[in-house]
């Protein structure tokens, strides 16, 4: 999710007001656990917490099969001793790791694949090809992830970023089938979110991992009408044409479970979409709205939270302000931070395109 000190790694071009004192007063990395806090879900799946912000909020998930495993996104550096642990309590051997599979290179997905893959003497990296660079040379990310954060807020949050020795990295196509113990899992592209993000299907559970491309639903407002969800528009690769077409991608595949990264599984894939598709346009009107606004940020984050706030009425949870606040602010910062990159960056081109589809 967390897209803004990657990308700023990528460009090289991180706006002073990216800065902000509310997302570092927000993020807590203290507690560091080395048990694992496990959900077992079926088909071999489980989704393991990396322990990073909040608990429940950012999930790498393993799937067994045949006594082999494979990972799906790994957390941070700090979740590598909780990724171990989990798998020596499912009694898979270090060995027997065959693949990591990385949706995204966002640090919350990935920041911790190159230390994980010391321990896995013979896993393969399973990258994108706009982001497999990075993790094999992970200077560019470090440096701009340290302009933003500084030095030693940078190294609180993610360590050191190991390098993937590139024979350990394969770089896939859009729609390729890697062979997992027999079990088939493809590779789907999927932007909106960002550029270099896959989706991994798996037929087998008729599950799809879907990073951060069918947005994020906490486990913390599961209501009796089931899971709430909405989209992750963090900078600086929101593009609202490109999250519709994923959404309805990955509906193509027509799944019945969805295993997101923040925070794993949801049951009732095409509800969902209809939320999904809703709220992607919902904030670009918030940020149409507000683009003029001589306090824009500030007008753009009060707007979505009142959104959420109403939305999460509608859906039957019912928490007082602070607790909505404790769960929804850094979203609020992140999203709103990513419709202005949006805005202030492509949203003329995308109008063009709506007028010349109109
Ligand atoms: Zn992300």
């Amino acid at each position: 999710m967390l897209a803004w000190p990657f990308s700023a790694a990528l460009e090289f071009n991180v706006p002073g007001h990216y800065h902000s004192a509310l997302f570092f007063v927000r993020i807590k990395l203290v507690n560091k656990q080395t048990t694992a806090h496990i959900t077992e879900l079926e088909h071999g799946i489980s989704a393991i917490d990396t322990d990073y912000v909040r608990p429940l909020f950012d999930a790498s998930h393993v799937i067994v099969q045949d006594g082999h495993a494979a990972f799906v996104d790994t957390g941070t550096n700090h979740s590598v001793p909780l990724l171990l642990d989990a798998l020596e309590r499912q009694g898979v051997d270090n060995a027997a790791v065959d693949y990591v599979f990385l949706t995204h290179v966002h640090l919350d997905h990935a920041g911790g694949a190159g230390a994980l893959m010391q321990h896995l003497p013979n896993a393969t990296a399973v990258i994108h090809p706009r982001g497999a660079r990075h993790m094999v040379d992970p200077t560019k990310l470090v440096k701009g992830a340290e302009a933003v954060y500084g030095k030693e807020r940078y190294q609180e949050m993610y360590g050191d970023l190991l390098p993937i020795d590139e024979d350990r990295v394969v770089i896939v196509d859009d729609e390729q089938t890697i062979d997992f113990q027999g079990r088939p899992l493809q590779c789907i592209f999927t932007e909106g979110h960002a550029r270099h993000h896959y989706c991994l299907s798996d037929p087998t559970s008729r599950g799809v991992f879907t990073g951060d491309s069918f947005g994020v639903s906490y486990r913390e407002l599961d209501t009796a009408s089931g899971e709430f969800i909405f989209p992750t528009t963090t900078p600086i690769h929101f593009d609202p044409p490109e999250a519709h077409k994923a959404i309805d991608r990955i509906m193509g595949l027509q799944p019945e479970a969805l295993y997101l990264t923040h925070y794993s599984r949801v049951m009732d894939p095409p509800r969902l979409a209809d939320d999904m598709h809703q709220r992607i346009d919902a904030f670009v009107a918030i940020a149409r709205k507000h683009a003029n606004d001589n306090n824009r940020t500030e007008a753009m984050q009060k707007s979505m939270f009142s959104y959420f706030a109403e939305a999460l009425e509608a859906h039957g949870f019912s928490a007082d302000e602070d607790r909505l606040h404790a769960i929804l602010d850094m979203d609020v910062m992140l999203n709103t931070m990513g419709i202005e990159y949006w805005l202030d960056h492509f949203a003329d081109a995308y109008q063009t395109a709506n007028k010349e589809l109109i």
